[in-house]
């Protein structure tokens, strides 16, 4: 892989854009200006100990991929000690790798789903986002039976109604692509795919460019408008650097498989939450996998086939 530091790529979504350095950025910058733009990143905590030497050494840190062992942990390190000032809660991120044969997939039976929509609380719960302004990730689409008309679809109606007579309800989250648009579309490589087929978003390397929210056809990301509204007493303390830590203002997010469950062997906080059964995750690489049987023994689809995104997202029927 090229450096993410050095040479970025021309935009692919978005024709004529100009690609974008940060090492060229900080080139421009002068210390005395990033030592202000530090400052202001850290404006809403409170100062104390460490706090203004966090805000510095986070200002400069590199992109995930190029960070040593060494660096990571001390990164990690300082995204604790910031949200142990920001909320006053101790949280743990953890560093999982992608597991060795492991490619995940995920599958969902339409046929059995009714719009309860409880996949989409529980995702928000797992995921740490945003309450105020609602961030979440899993948008079920309401249609008419048989239309999959999802242009046309209404993912506003009264989950307390479902379902609905003559309706379809179609969840669609981050389908992580084998082919991923909005990966080529990143003008910072602030987001990639990862070995086990999540694709990921370091938020510390995202500038906020939205090229990756017009490049992908699935709606799949979101986008922190405001600093994130999040009960401290809601925070789930268990995180992936990667997933579900806490984010910033100004940053994308979206599904990543649920990274910090799945990787150490739990299945997403989605299917879990499911009441009807409807979906099915695992490892696309193993045979005897339920995914596998679902692949090999039903009909299934993937949305906007044509795109040649190859999403690792599939649906089906009974
Ligand atoms: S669904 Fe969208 S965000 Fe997810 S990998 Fe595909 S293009 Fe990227
Ligand atoms: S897999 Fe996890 S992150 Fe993705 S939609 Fe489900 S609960 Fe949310």
């Amino acid at each position: 892989m090229s450096d993410p530091n050095e040479q970025l790529p021309e935009n692919s979504g978005s024709g004529s854009t100009k690609a974008i350095s940060r090492r060229k950025f900080f080139k421009k910058a002068s210390i005395a200006g990033a030592t202000v733009a530090a400052t202001t990143a850290m404006a809403s905590t409170p100062v104390d100990g460490d706090a203004f030497t966090d805000a510095v050494q986070e200002f400069f840190q590199g992109h995930y991929q190029k960070m040593t062992k060494e660096e990571v942990a001390d990164a990690i390190a300082r995204l604790e000690r910031k949200t142990k000032r920001k909320y006053g809660v101790d949280i743990q991120i953890n560093n999982d790798p992608p597991l060795e044969g492991v490619l995940f997939g995920y599958a969902l039976n339409i046929s059995k789903c009714k719009g309860y929509r409880k996949c989409v609380t529980a995702c928000m719960e797992e995921n740490n986002t945003s309450r105020a302004l609602q961030i979440q990730y899993i948008r079920v689409l309401e249609m008419d039976k048989g239309s999959m008309n999802i242009e046309e679809s209404n993912h506003y109606y009264d989950s307390e109604t479902v379902p609905q007579e003559g309706k379809m309800y179609l969840p669609i989250q981050c389908h992580h692509c084998e082919n991923p648009p909005c990966v080529r579309a990143c003008p910072t490589k602030a987001t990639w795919k990862e070995d086990d087929g999540i694709v990921v978003i370091d938020y510390n390397w995202c500038i906020g460019c939205h090229y990756c929210v017009v490049a992908c056809p699935y709606w799949a990301r979101r986008f922190n408008w405001e600093d994130p509204d999040l009960p401290p007493e809601k925070i789930n303390p268990v995180t992936h650097y990667l997933g579900n830590r806490p984010r910033e203002r100004g940053v994308m997010e979206k599904c990543t498989f649920c990274v910090q469950r799945t990787r150490k062997g739990k299945l997403p906080a989605c299917l879990e939450a499911c009441p009807t059964g409807a979906r099915v995750f695992g490892n696309l690489l193993d045979p005897n996998s339920e995914i596998r049987y679902i692949l090999e023994n039903k009909t299934v689809f993937r949305l906007k086939e044509e795109l040649n995104t190859n999403p690792k997202f599939w649906y089906y029927t009974d």
